[in-house]
C-alpha cells in the first residue's frame, strides 16, 4: 500500500513482547491502519531503537496468517481447514464444550496452556485465569523457560532488582553468561560497547563463539550443561586464593561456609576438564574476576535448560556475593528483573481463588496429553502460545493434539502451527490493536498504551473474550472487573504508590521503580529476603534439588547420540512469536570437524536424529561451534525445515533440579547426511 506522508499519523506504544528490554515505540499509522513501527526514547534503554523483528510487525498484523474472524474446524487435524462462524457461534461451542467436560469428567478435564506471548498484565491472568479457576480447570505450571532461574533468583536474592542496563557502561569487567545479547535483550550490547571503549574487559560464557565472543577477551565455551562446575570452581578458587570477600558474606549473607564446602570438590582442573575448556582459561577467568572492579555480570537463560541449571544459574549468582562486588555503580548482577515489579500483584484483577486442583507442567504436556481415563485432558484451550513449536518432545505433543476425543480451542493473531489442529480458532487482537499495561524484566519500567487501532478484521482482545466465557459458562459475577480499565486500576491499587503510578502512566504513559532507573545493588537495592539477607544455600531449594544445591549430574551424552544440541533464540522471533514472518529454511549449524567425521559437507541435506523423532533440514558448517554441540535455533515453525519438526522433536521432557523447568539443552543427537532426493 502506498501511503502519502501528509496522511500518516503517529501513536505511542509500548513493546510487551516476550523481550527484557520493553522497547517504548513510535506507531505510524495511516487510516485504521499500521504502516510502520519504530522506537521512542520513553523507555530510556530503548534510545530511539528497536529490534528488526517488531519493525516487521505490520507484516504480522496484516498478513497472510493473519486470524481475522473465528473458524470451526471442518478438515482432519492439523490440516489447518476451518470454515467462517460467527463469535456467537464459536463462543457459544467453547462454553458448551466447557460446561459439558465439567459436568461429566470434573473441571480438571480442562487445561489452559498460555505462556510467553505476551508479558503484558492485561492479556494474561486476569479474566482467563478467573474463568479456569472458577470452572476448577486443571493448573498450568509455567515453566518452560526462568522457572529454574526464578527459583533460584527468589532463593538466594529474593528477586533483588539487578544491574540495570545503563550502567554496565560503568564497568571495568562485564561477564555475559549463557546469553546472546545481541539477538535478545538488544539494548544492553551498546552499553557493553561503551565500557570496553573506556578499556573494560569483556568474558563470554557460551558455548558458541557469538558476535560478542568474537570481540571478547575470554570465550569460554563450555560443554552444554556444566555451567555448575564451571562456577563452583570459580567460587572454590576465590575462598582458596583469599580472594573471597569474607567480610562482607558474614554482614550480608547466610551459607557462605556451606557454599564454599559445597563447592571444594570442583578445582579449576577438574571443572575445566568436565567443561571441556583450558584450565589455564578457567584460572584467567576467576582471577580477572577476582582483580577487577566494577564487574558486571549479564545472567542469561542459557546455563538453565539442563538438568543442573537452577544450581548452575544459584552458582552464577552467588559469584558477585562470593568476590564482593556490589555496592559500586556498575557492580553485580543482572538476570531478570520481572521480580522488580513485585509491588504490583500481576493476579489481583482474577477476583477468583486459585483452586487445589491438579497441576500440569507445561514441560510435560505431551505426557499430560497421552493420559486416558480419569486423568485425561479432554479440552485443551491455547492462548499466548505456540505450545506444538515451543515445547519438549514435539512428536508426543503432536500426537495428543491429534487426538480425535480433544476438543482444542486456540486463540491467537495468526494461524500458528498448533492452531492447525485446534476444534476452534479465535482471532487475537495484537498488542497494538488494545490497551495494554506492561513491564520490562531487563528495563526497569511500566508502560500503558492504548490501543493504536482498531483490531483487524473480527479480532478480540483477550480480557474481553475471557469475560464473556466467564458469562456463557455462567462463572461471571456482577463486580467483576471487565473492562481494560477496571483491571488496570485494580492492578496499580495493589502497589502503595498506586495512586503515583497511575498518575504518572496517565500523564507519560511509563512509571519507574521506587528505587530509581538504574538501582545500585546493596546501595539503592537490596535482597528482598525476609531478612534482607542473601541465603546462598537456601533450604527449599537444598530439599527440591533431587540430589541438594549444587550436586552436579553428570553429562547425558551417549555413544548413539554423541552431539549435544542446544537451540537458542535466534534474530528472527521472540521464542515462536512472528515465526509466521521467518519463512526461509533453517540450517543445523555444525563444527567443521563433527561435519567432516559424518562425511557432511556444507548445505548437504542431513538428518538430525535421536529415540525421540528427527528433523530433515541443510547442514551449516560453522567455526564459531565448539566441537560436540550443534544448533538449531529455538522458535522454528514448521515451514522453517524439510520435515516441518524442530529442535524440540528432539529434546527430553525431563525436568531441571529446581523449579521444574525444561531441560532443552539436554538433547543428544546424531546426525546422518541425506541424499538430494
Ligand atoms: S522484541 Fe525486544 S527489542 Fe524488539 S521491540 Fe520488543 S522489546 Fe524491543
Amino acid at each position: 500500500m502506498s501511503v502519502v506522508r501528509e496522511d500518516v499519523r503517529h501513536a505511542e506504544s509500548a513493546c510487551p513482547l516476550d523481550c527484557p528490554d520493553a522497547c517504548s515505540l513510535d506507531v505510524s499509522i495511516a487510516g485504521d491502519r499500521v504502516v510502520a513501527v519504530g522506537g521512542s526514547r520513553k523507555n530510556p534503554v530503548t534510545e530511539g531503537y528497536i529490534c528488526a523483528k517488531v519493525r516487521r510487525y505490520p507484516e504480522h498484523m496484516y498478513g497472510p496468517t493473519r486470524m481475522l474472524h473465528p473458524g470451526i474446524r471442518t478438515g482432519r487435524k492439523g490440516q489447518g481447514e476451518f470454515r467462517r462462524a460467527s463469535w456467537d457461534e464459536a463462543l457459544d461451542l467453547v462454553a458448551t464444550k466447557m460446561k459439558a467436560v465439567r459436568d461429566i469428567r470434573g473441571g480438571e478435564g480442562i487445561v489452559q496452556v498460555s505462556y510467553g506471548g505476551s508479558n503484558g498484565y492485561l492479556s494474561q491472568d486476569t479474566t482467563d485465569a478467573r474463568l479456569f479457576y472458577r470452572l476448577g480447570a486443571s493448573r498450568l505450571l509455567r515453566t518452560v523457560c526462568a522457572a529454574p532461574s526464578g527459583s533460584a533468583a527468589m532463593g538466594l536474592y529474593g528477586k533483588m532488582p539487578g544491574v540495570a542496563y545503563q550502567d554496565y557502561a560503568h564497568a571495568n569487567l562485564v561477564v555475559v553468561w549463557g546469553m546472546n545479547a545481541s539477538v535478545t535483550g538488544i539494548h544492553l550490547v551498546p552499553y557493553i560497547l561503551e565500557a570496553r571503549k573506556r578499556g573494560a574487559k569483556l568474558v563470554v560464557v557460551d558455548p558458541r563463539r557469538t558476535r560478542l565472543a568474537d570481540g571478547a577477551d575470554l570465550h569460554l565455551a563450555l560443554r552444554p550443561g556444566t555451567d555448575l562446575p564451571v562456577a563452583l570452581a570459580v567460587i572454590r578458587w576465590l575462598f582458596e586464593s583469599g580472594r573471597a570477600d569474607r567480610k562482607f558474606l558474614a554482614e550480608t549473607a547466610h551459607g557462605a561456609d556451606e557454599l564454599e564446602r559445597r563447592a571444594w570438590p570442583w578445582t579449576i582442573e577438574r571443572a575445566s576438564a568436565e567443561a571441556g575448556i583450558a584450565a589455564s582459561d578457567l584460572e584467567a577467568f576467576a582471577r580477572l574476576y577476582a582483580e577487577t572492579s566494577p564487574a558486571a555480570l549479564r545472567c542469561g537463560w542459557g546455563p538453565e535448560r539442563n538438568r543442573n541449571g537452577g544450581s548452575a544459574i544459584a552458582a552464577i549468582l552467588a559469584l558477585p556475593a562470593v568476590a564482593g562486588k556490589f555496592g559500586v555503580r556498575g557492580g553485580g548482577y543482572t538476570l531478570s528483573n520481572s521480580g522488580a515489579w513485585k509491588e504490583i500483584d500481576g493476579m489481583a484483577a482474577v477476583a477468583a481463588p486459585e483452586p487445589s486442583t491438579r497441576a500440569i507442567n507445561m514441560n510435560r504436556l505431551g505426557a499430560a496429553l497421552a493420559e486416558r481415563g480419569a486423568g485425561s485432558v479432554d479440552l485443551l484451550f491455547v492462548y499466548n502460545s505456540n505450545p506444538l513449536m515451543t515445547l519438549p518432545e514435539q512428536e508426543r505433543v503432536r500426537a495428543g493434539l491429534e487426538r480425535e476425543d480433544l476438543f482444542t480451542v486456540v486463540f491467537d493473531p495468526v494461524m500458528t502451527d498448533t492452531a492447525r489442529y485446534a476444534d476452534v480458532v479465535l482471532p487475537a487482537a495484537t498488542f497494538l490493536e488494545r490497551t495494554e499495561l506492561s513491564r520490562g524484566y531487563g528495563a526497569f519500567v511500566l508502560q500503558k498504551a492504548v490501543a493504536a487501532v482498531p483490531p483487524a478484521g473480527e479480532a478480540r482482545p483477550n480480557h474481553e473474550v475471557f469475560a464473556e466465557l466467564c458469562r456463557r459458562t455462567g462463572v461471571a459475577r456482577a463486580d467483576d472487573p471487565e473492562s481494560a480499565e477496571d483491571i488496570a486500576s485494580v492492578l496499580l491499587r495493589t502497589s502503595r504508590r498506586g495512586e503515583a503510578l497511575a498518575k504518572d502512566l496517565s500523564r507519560d504513559g511509563v512509571a519507574f521503580l521506587a528505587e530509581g532507573v538504574a538501582p545500585v545493588q546493596f546501595v539503592d537495592a537490596f535482597p528482598r529476603t525476609p531478612d534482607g539477607k542473601i541465603y546462598l544455600v537456601p533450604e527449599d531449594l537444598d530439599r527440591e534439588a533431587p540430589e541438594g544445591l549444587y550436586r552436579y549430574r553428570a553429562d547425558v551424552t551417549t555413544a548413539r547420540f554423541p552431539l549435544a544440541l542446544i537451540s537458542p533464540s535466534s534474530d528472527r522471533t521472540i521464542s515462536s512469536t512472528l515465526g509466521d514472518l521467518h519463512r526461509a529454511a533453517v540450517p543445523l549449524a555444525m563444527h567443521p570437524g563433527d561435519a567432516a567425521a559424518r562425511s557432511v559437507k556444507d548445505g548437504d541435506r542431513v538428518r538430525v536424529f535421536n529415540e525421540l523423532g528427527s528433523v530433515r533440514c541443510r547442514a551449516r558448517l560453522d567455526s564459531g561451534m565448539r566441537e560436540g554441540v550443534v544448533f538449531l535455533p529455538k522458535g522454528l515453525w514448521s515451514h522453517n525445515t524439510d520435515s516441518g519438526t524442530t529442535a524440540n522433536a528432539l529434546s527430553p521432557d525431563t525436568l531441571t533440579d529446581i523449579g521444574g523447568g525444561a531441560c532443552f539443552n539436554d538433547a543428544r543427537v546424531e546426525v546422518e547426511r541425506l541424499g538430494e532426493a
